[in-house]
């Protein structure tokens, strides 16, 4: 397009943001990075399911076992850990997801401590993946407070990606473990405040819901969970879309 006025250069600059599509027809591996066991598909899951089917292999990295998240007193901690990370390998395989990996740091006290982010950027480096998919790191409230797991699971994601993974001063025991520098293309931040990149999972939706079906400990109406997503569905004007932040990363 040639350039003759500002509105030009503005309509460019429109045109040229890359689609959903576009962007993923270069890639091979995505990483989602998150807090708890449930994250994945209540952040992200139908673009999960949109990356999977676009053929890309989809690992999760979950740093807790979400041992605080149910009020059942006849459940131990570690019975609740059990329970929800076998949850989650359930949501995940429904939605094409090739590996699940939970550090079981506790929940609730994520904190980017020199082991959490040694264990990011092992994952990462071993991993080899094109976009990481993460938590807002600054989104201190949404519609509500936004747990401290998410924004510590964001940070931990941005420091891990950048520059940790890349560079081989960090963590040199990971050398010895013979895992070289790996660079990550791209982050997506999940439910943020400032979106630039849509994601349409209209045609996914459904699947999601049956995802998300399987935290059976997090979903304790589940005919009224159903319904809410479809009425939030039929809520929609146009499609249903997750929304990111992207950080090309190069
Ligand atoms: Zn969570």
């Amino acid at each position: 397009m040639t350039k003759f006025t500002h509105d030009a250069e503005e309509e460019e600059s429109m045109d040229s943001k890359p689609t959903f599509e576009e962007i993923i027809s270069k890639y091979s591996r995505a990483l989602v990075l998150v807090a708890h066991p449930d994250d994945p598909e209540f952040f992200c899951g139908g673009t999960v399911a949109r990356l999977a089917q676009a053929g890309l292999t989809v690992h999760y990295l979950i740093l807790t076992s979400g041992d605080k998240g149910g009020d059942d007193r006849s459940l131990s901690n570690e019975e609740l850990a059990a329970i929800r990370v076998e949850e989650q390998e359930k949501a995940a395989r429904h939605l094409g997801v090739a590996q699940v990996t939970c550090l079981k740091y506790p929940d609730g006290f994520l904190t980017p401590s020199y082991e959490v982010l040694r264990d990011a950027v092992r994952y990462i480096r071993r991993f080899k993946p094109d976009i990481v998919l993460t938590q807002d790191p600054g989104a201190l409230y949404t519609r509500g407070v936004s747990h401290r797991d998410h924004r510590a699971a964001g940070l931990i994601a941005l420091d891990a990606v950048f520059p940790a993974a890349r560079n081989h001063r960090y963590f040199p025991e990971l050398l010895q473990e013979g895992l070289e520098p790996h660079v990550v293309r791209e982050l997506w931040i999940c439910r943020t405040t400032e979106p630039d990149l849509d994601v349409d999972i209209s045609a996914v939706f459904d699947l999601r819901t049956e995802a998300l079906l399987n935290h059976k400990t997090q979903i304790r109406d589940p005919k009224a969970f159903v319904e809410r997503m479809n009425n939030y569905r039929a809520s929609q004007e146009g499609p249903v879309l997750e929304r990111y932040r992207r950080l090309v990363l190069g």
